[in-house]
């Protein structure tokens, strides 16, 4: 954010505003985290604020501080509408398009009101009055951190703010390994400690609270695993027969994809998800290194991320997605395994 966008926001702000914030379809930690956390600072300042989710998030967020006055878009569609129709305010967060909204797409298509977008994904739509996007932050939560700081209003950050924040840091830096991760991301966390972030309690509560049947989940993901030493790959698939035989829930495969990166050789690995509701092969795609899985979900599967993190979607069944993943495989070999 430039001087001209910082005070663009202050105007904003200095105004009571009825303010909605959004997160992408299918949030994460780091969306759901940013949102909570912008959301405890905003109502702070004495804003009217809700977050409207456009559907569901997994169990393992659900215990984080603001998470019962959530509106789901598709489960709370009559006041979700309301509260897009009353807003003057919409912060769009850990994403760059509406079409990584789903259904609510076509609703902050037609909706007049001051946007602000703060992302940290590649190539930023044109769509709101202030865009803060920077795509070597490793978290839209470290964004929502320099965004409250840049208002000159850190001390604002509760210990509600501060644990909604962490989360997202932590999980999207997969527990700060990824190489986003700089010294500022670990000063940042550092005072969210000190404004009474829990670390190991949220820890726990992302990673130590699974079902047996995750377990089992897990264990057939990794027994599906194929590995192609010559193209550096390792790919997981999942059926949907697969998922209802292990009680599948919301949330139960995430960090299924970075098992193929834990083989040594290996810097591409993907996870292929039935999803027959949707009538979709939900596809997450991991690198290690040069190789730009934005670029390759771009290209080929309908979807996008960052270098090393994206996701896609095949509108094939699975069998015919694969058999097209491994002619495009073909194609990249050079660049994989030169
Ligand atoms: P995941 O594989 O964990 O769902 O997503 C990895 C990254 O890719 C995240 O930053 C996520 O926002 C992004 N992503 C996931 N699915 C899609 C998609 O269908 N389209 C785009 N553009 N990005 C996606
Ligand atoms: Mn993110």
């Amino acid at each position: 954010m430039n001087l001209e966008d910082i005070s663009a926001v202050k105007s904003i702000l200095s105004q009571p505003q009825k303010i909605v914030i959004i997160p992408h379809k299918n949030p994460d930690g780091d969306a759901m985290g940013a949102c909570l956390g912008l959301w405890g600072f905003l109502k702070s300042i004495g804003q009217t604020v809700h977050v409207i989710a456009p559907n569901d998030y997994p169990k393992f967020l659900k215990w984080m501080p603001g998470n019962e006055s959530v509106v789901n878009f598709e489960w709370d569609n009559g006041e979700a509408q309301k509260l897009l129709d009353e807003a003057s305010v919409i912060f769009t967060l850990d994403f760059n398009d509406f079409s990584r909204t789903g259904q609510m797409e076509s609703v902050l298509k037609e909706k007049q009101a001051d946007f602000i977008m703060i992302d940290h994904h590649q190539q930023p739509s044109d769509y709101a009055k202030v865009t803060y996007s920077d795509v070597n932050m490793s978290s839209t939560c470290e964004m929502v951190y320099n965004f409250i700081d840049l208002l000159g209003e850190t001390d604002r950050i509760t210990a509600a703010i501060a644990t909604n924040l962490y989360t997202g840091i932590m999980t999207d830096t997969g527990s700060f390994k990824y190489r986003s991760t700089s010294s500022k991301t670990h000063r940042v966390v550092a005072d969210l400690i000190d404004r009474g972030a829990d670390n190991m309690e949220i820890h726990r509560q992302v990673f130590d609270t699974n079902s047996p049947s995750r377990l089992h989940l897990l264990g057939v993901a990794l027994s599906n695993m194929v590995i192609l030493p010559e193209y550096k790959t390792a790919y997981i698939t999942l059926s949907q027969e697969e998922l209802d035989a292990n009680d599948f829930k919301k949330g139960d495969t995430e960090g299924f994809v970075n098992y193929g990166l834990t083989l040594e050789g290996i810097i591409f690995a993907l996870i292929f998800i039935e999803n027959k509701d949707e009538g979709i092969i939900k596809i997450s795609l991991r690198s290690i290194g040069e190789f730009s899985v934005n670029e390759f979900a771009r290209k080929h599967f309908s979807g996008g991320g960052h270098d090393n993190a994206a996701g896609g979607k095949s509108e094939l069944s699975m069998e015919e997605t694969l058999k097209r993943f491994n002619e495009i495989l073909t194609t990249y070999k050079s660049q994989l395994n030169p």
